[in-house]
């Protein structure tokens, strides 16, 4: 641990110049209270770093969540063993998953399960009385639920290192969110246009507590949390369902965990109430389950908290990205992925390259800087992987 300056805290061993200055940025935002911590998986975001949390007093900046509003992670723990997996092709159920799961709503996403029109249900309840549409947002809002999205977002089963069977997913709020966030990142740029304040970054743009922008910002905001949180849901049941499918026995979840790593939320730090904004990042409150996934080809982490004060109850989401995606493919190809995928299954194309797991920091190192945040419960290595 190391302190940038007094308004700045960071835990990354691994850590690029541009990103650094990013961070003392928004470290020097005056309603900062009482500092940023930078977590070991920190790199570069839009407006504020990946792997930062950002505690305000007064006011919120949209971007310090990012576009992605609710994105986190689920998994859950089987009866079965990974022995039992491996001893039968994987393949059908790597596709069973992917028809089940589509990536976005529409093509194959055409009507509600019984499932899903529950939590669209409650979904909807819950934005009339928030006060607002999220069809405004986004027409077909109703059939992103249970959709995964693209890019990084993931479906895994895995085992642990007793053997047995994690379901494992990565995936967010998808484009209700997005439209919601990148609304309430304009309007911030307005509000602090009309006033004539200069920012260091127009992505730094915040609104003040109490005025009506504010709380419309956090009432959309907490919705798309929570469609979030249900969307992991849905596509957890759906892959459960693949698995009974696949295996022809019930699944047993004998434990689950849903986080997010992108949100806000009240809370307390330095005796003071502030707007806790995690951006990549997990609450690691003392005895709180969270979830760090690696790569697609490296060790994922079930994890407990260590309630870190000066880290804001805080730890890292994910290895974090050293390659930028373009950087990635010009320095990796697809024989390159084929080596690191050894013994997974999983859908072998070019598209994937950008997402081998060279092109994040190494996460042993990143644990090993998350030693004073977390404890490790469970170390998962991959069966199948499904990507976004
Ligand atoms: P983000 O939420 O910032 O988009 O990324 C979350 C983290 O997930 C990344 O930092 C990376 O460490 C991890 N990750 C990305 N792709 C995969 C994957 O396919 N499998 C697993 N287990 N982890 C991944
Ligand atoms: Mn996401
Ligand atoms: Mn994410």
């Amino acid at each position: 641990m190391e302190h940038i300056n007094k308004r700045l805290v960071n835990w990354a061993s691994i850590l690029d110049p541009a990103s650094r200055e990013q961070a003392e940025k928004t470290s020097r935002m005056p309603f900062v209270f009482p500092h940023v911590a930078l977590m070991p998986d920190a790199h570069l975001g839009k407006g504020a770093t990946v792997g930062s949390v950002i505690p305000t007093v007064g006011a919120i900046i949209p971007a310090a969540v990012g576009v992605d509003i609710g994105c986190g992670m689920i998994a859950v723990r089987t009866q079965f063993t990974g022995d039992e997996f491996r001893s039968r092709p994987l393949a059908p159920l790597r596709r069973a998953i992917e028809e089940a799961v589509p990536l976005s709503a529409g093509k194959y996403n055409r009507r509600l399960t019984d499932t899903a029109r529950e939590r669209v249900e409650a979904l909807g309840r819950s934005a009339e009385e928030s006060g607002f549409d999220p069809g405004s947002y986004a027409a077909n809002w109703q059939l992103q639920l249970g959709s995964l999205g693209s890019g990084n977002h993931f479906i895994e089963v895995t085992h642990d290192e007793t053997g047995q069977v994690w379901l494992f997913l990565h995936s967010g709020s998808r484009g209700v969110g997005n439209k919601i966030a990148q609304k309430h990142i304009r309007i911030a740029r307005e509000q602090c246009g009309r006033r004539w304040i200069d920012l260091p970054d127009q992505d730094l743009a915040y609104l003040v507590e109490g005025e009506d922008e504010f709380w419309a910002y956090i009432r959309e905001m907490r919705w798309a949390q929570r469609f979030a949180w249900l969307n992991r849901e849905e596509m957890m049941d759906r892959v459960v369902g693949c698995v009974a499918d696949w295996t022809g026995r019930d699944v047993e979840r004998l434990e689950t965990v849903n986080c997010h790593h992108n949100y806000t939320e009240r809370e307390t730090h330095f005796g003071k109430e502030v707007w806790l904004s995690r951006k990549g990042a997990i609450n690691a409150e003392k005895d709180r389950p969270g979830l760090i996934p690696g790569s697609m080809g490296t060790a994922s982490y079930v994890v407990v908290g260590k309630g870190n004060a000066v880290a804001l109850n805080s730890s890292p989401h994910g290895a974090g990205r050293e390659y930028s995606r373009s950087a990635a493919r010009r320095r990796f190809n697809r024989e390159d992925l084929r080596t690191a995928m050894v013994g997974i299954e999983y859908r072998d194309t070019d598209a994937f390259i950008d997402e081998i797991p060279a092109a994040y920091k190494d996460i042993d190192i990143v644990m090993r800087d998350a030693q004073g945040l977390v404890d490790i419960r469970h170390t998962l290595r991959q069966i199948v992987n499904v990507k976004g």
